[in-house]
């Protein structure tokens, strides 16, 4: 399994949560299933046990060869885990840019990483049967295995699968950088990894995979659509047969409020006291003063466009109208930022926002909202929604990619349902939606029946890794 990210090393996101989790997972059906990531200053500066292999790698960058050693640490479960040190690509701040945009040099550090991950399993003489990759960071590496080491005996059964985790981002670059790649020329090609013009590494990894997964059914579906391909849905659409839609799962060690660590007082479906001691434990933290009984509407995500923050920032007038407190936690570009905090000044005593990235404090906002928004524009899978159900905190979603497949709306009737969603991204929807929650939230029976719901869904890992299984035996047999 290679990622530029993962739970407990270093996160961004959903892929950090996943990258942990399914090498655990598959590990506990048997399977070894070892990690390799980049060694970043984050996960010097942590607590983590590192030690040293001692064992170089070297790979061609330009016309030069650049080295790294590679360290070893493990995954709770055990999975050894090896780290790429190489201090000038990923000594820094962050792991991928900053609030002014991406570092520079991102092709080189990721081409390097990718080409990092070859070499590993090449110098530690691993016999893989699949190598897993995971977004246009390590798109590179089924090329480099399809391609490059195709007569390489050590890779001779070996099959290769790629799990795309956001269709946005892509890892574009000009043509220049092709000596980066480690690749030749004759894979720059609109049938290879050229983009109009351009290398797209996360194209590379769709082209030469075995196999493409994504992280829900909707939005395997969805990306086959002009609305949601970002200029990949004709190429998938081709590769359907083998693209895979299996949704994440979550990490109940991590995100359940019977044992979160995080949180002020834990609870669970026959206990709802410590629910309400976190609510008030969360308000605090804002510093909003409020009574008890105002319903509380949690968000946390990344500032991106695709997160919805537009939406917020049109309807908030009218949401705040409507008695409620909303909590936001996140961070990303700039723009949002500066947003956020703007409207976070009009409307001081019901809207409490944070810009950071504060793993405790999204789990005292899982716990203590009433309900999770995430009105995104298109969501592959999502987890926060999915932690939320576990917190008996009801999600309001728009009903896209993964959010659509793990909400079902809550019907009065039969009292069946998780939450509640809508279709159109538009304020007017979003209110309506909001509405229509906070009618169930003052009808005791229906309010006590949809958390007992959201409680006990259930989206643990083995059901995903099982899925995975499959996938990366029907490749295997194709080797
Ligand atoms: P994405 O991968 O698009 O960012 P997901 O919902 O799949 O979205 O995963 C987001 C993960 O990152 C969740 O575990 C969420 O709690 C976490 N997260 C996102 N932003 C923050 C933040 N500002 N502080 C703490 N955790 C965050």
């Amino acid at each position: 399994m290679a990622a530029s990210e993962a739970v407990p090393f270093a996160k961004t996101g959903g892929l950090a949560d996943v990258a942990g989790s399914l090498p655990q997972a598959l590990a506990a059906r048997g399977h070894d299933v070892r990690l390799i990531l980049p060694y970043y200053g984050c996960i010097k500066k942590s607590s983590i046990p590192v030690t040293d292999t001692k064992l170089t790698i070297s790979v061609p960058i330009s016309n030069k060869w650049e080295s790294a050693r590679i360290f070893e640490s493990r995954l709770k479960a055990g999975n050894p885990v090896y780290l790429i040190d190489r201090e000038s690509y990923y000594n820094r701040p962050e792991l991928y840019g900053t609030a002014e945009g991406d570092y520079p040099d991102n092709a080189e550090r990721f081409c390097f990483f990718s080409q990092a991950i070859v070499a590993v399993i090449k110098r530690m003489g691993l016999n893989v049967d699949v190598i897993h990759s995971h977004d246009w960071q390590t798109g590179l590496v089924c090329p480099l295995i399809k391609v490059v080491e195709k007569n390489s005996p050590l890779f001779q059964k070996t099959a290769v699968a790629f799990t795309l985790h956001n269709l946005a981002y892509q890892g574009l670059f000009w043509h220049y950088d092709m000596h980066l790649t480690g690749l030749p020329w004759s894979v720059f090609t609109p049938e290879g990894i050229e983009f109009y013009g351009k290398i797209n590494l996360l194209k590379a990894g769709i082209v030469y995979a075995d196999a493409i997964t994504t992280v829900s059914k909707k939005y395997s579906e969805e990306i086959q659509t002009k609305e949601f391909g970002y200029g990949m849905d004709g190429l998938l659409a081709q590769r359907r047969k083998d693209l895979y839609g299996i949704l994440n799962g979550a990490d109940y060690t991590q995100w359940n409020p019977e044992s979160d660590p995080f949180i002020i007082q834990n609870y669970a479906r026959d206990n709802w006291e410590g629910k309400k001691r976190c609510k008030a434990d969360l308000l605090h933290s804002y510093g909003i003063k409020t009574a008890a009984e105002t319903a509380v509407i949690g968000m946390v995500g990344r500032m991106a466009d695709q997160k919805g923050y537009d939406l917020i920032a049109s309807a908030i007038g009218k949401l705040m109208k409507m008695g409620v407190v909303l909590i936001i936690l996140g961070k990303g570009e700039e723009r949002y930022h500066r947003l956020l905090r703007q409207l976070s000044k009009a409307h001081p005593e019901r809207l409490g926002v944070k810009i950071a990235f504060d793993n405790a404090l999204a789990h005292k906002i899982e716990a203590g909202s009433d309900y999770f928004l995430m009105p995104s524009r298109y969501e592959p899978c999502g987890l926060n929604q999915i932690y939320s159900l576990r917190y008996g905190t009801i999600p309001i979603v728009r009903a896209t990619g993964g959010l659509d497949d793990t909400v079902t709306e809550y019907d009065t009737g039969t009292g069946r349902g998780n939450g509640f969603k809508f279709d159109r991204y538009s304020k007017e929807s979003l209110l309506e939606k909001i509405r229509q929650a906070m009618a169930l939230y003052e009808r005791p029976p229906h309010w006590d029946k949809i958390r007992q719901n959201a409680m006990t869904c259930d989206f643990s890992w083995d059901r995903s890794a099982h899925e995975y299984e499959k996938m990366y035996r029907t490749i295997l047999e194709k080797r």
